[in-house]
């Protein structure tokens, strides 16, 4: 089955059978965007209203408790269809997007969030889907607004900038941790993002290398802080590591003037950040920006210390 144009057809029909997410669609023609230039990339900030409940969600333990789960089937909107994917797992509109065609893709068991046993499967997900989409994972601590239910977002090709500069960020800001087997892994320290470059066109390879680090990169039960991406072009993989330390940055907690809502996930640091309120969207700049990713990513020494016990393994 081609997975892009069956994506493609459910999106195009929800958007005329429901009026919600028709609306959500239809709202991100007036969006404002700005972009600011760093480096050898750019980073965008879009004005979103739409995606309030998702930036402000309470994702502490007590809060999910309490709250009905709304990736659970029985729990999804009556007019929401969706698409089947493997076993398990369901191809869904995200009526709140930020994308132009932004899908979730829920597991069909309300299982917890977790890298380990499903980064095979997302890049099994970016295979299936290359066509038209990129697909994105937000850890338990990262991101994700439902850290109790196992899921993944897909999104346009191209949306994200990080897509389109991908070379040129690794080859000016990257250095290489190892080349072998057709599996070339590079660190990548852009002065705002720290993150793990994986390309190959052998999936084993990839998923096998992922395992040494997570086991390498982890020294407790809990999953460490990632945003991860994955597309698939060409006759190869592109894998993203986003290598977090925090999940929101200090300016998000802060009060009055000083707050600022960006609650940053795997679109934001893929260089497209989502603020939902109008006045800290006219207030962002180079140096705001600059300070909320260099606060929510590993320092450089990290990254560093990281690379060269990769290179070892
Ligand atoms: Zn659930």
């Amino acid at each position: 089955m081609n997975y892009s144009c069956e994506a493609l057809k459910l999106i195009t029909e929800q958007k005329k059978e429901w009026a919600a997410c028709g609306n959500g669609y239809a709202s991100l023609s007036s969006v404002q965007v700005k972009t600011f230039q760093f480096d050898g990339y750019s980073i965008k900030v879009q004005y979103n209203p739409g995606r309030m409940t998702s930036t402000s969600a309470k994702v502490d333990p007590k809060s999910i408790k309490e709250r009905k789960c709304f990736l659970c089937y029985n729990n999804l909107p009556k007019e929401q269809r969706g698409l089947d994917w493997k076993e398990n797992y369901i191809i869904l509109v995200n009526p709140f997007p930020i994308f132009p065609e932004h899908f979730t893709i829920p597991s069909k068991n309300h299982l917890p969030q977790e890298i380990k046993n499903s980064f095979k499967l997302l890049n099994e997900l970016s295979y299936d889907l290359r066509e038209r989409y990129t697909v994105f994972y937000n850890g338990p601590k990262c991101g994700a607004s439902a850290p109790d239910h196992i899921h993944f977002q897909a999104g346009l090709k191209g949306f994200m900038p990080i897509e389109e500069e991908f070379e040129t960020i690794v080859k000016k800001h990257g250095k290489v941790i190892s080349e072998q087997n057709g599996l070339k892994v590079t660190g990548v320290d852009d002065g705002l993002r720290k993150f793990l470059a994986i390309e190959s066109a052998n999936s084993k390879e990839i998923s096998d290398f992922f395992k040494k680090f997570l086991d390498m990169y982890s020294d407790s039960e809990e999953e460490p802080m990632l945003n991860v991406l994955s597309d698939f072009s060409g006759d190869m993989w592109r894998v993203v590591v986003f290598l977090r330390k925090k999940h929101r940055p200090g300016v998000y907690f802060a009060e009055g003037e000083e707050r600022i809502l960006l609650s940053p996930a795997s679109v934001d640091v893929g260089g497209v950040c989502i603020v939902p309120q109008e006045k800290d969207f006219n207030r962002i700049d180079e140096g705001k920006i600059s300070g909320v990713f260099k606060e929510v990513f590993i320092s450089r020494e990290e990254l560093e210390n990281l690379g060269e016990k990769l290179a070892k393994v």
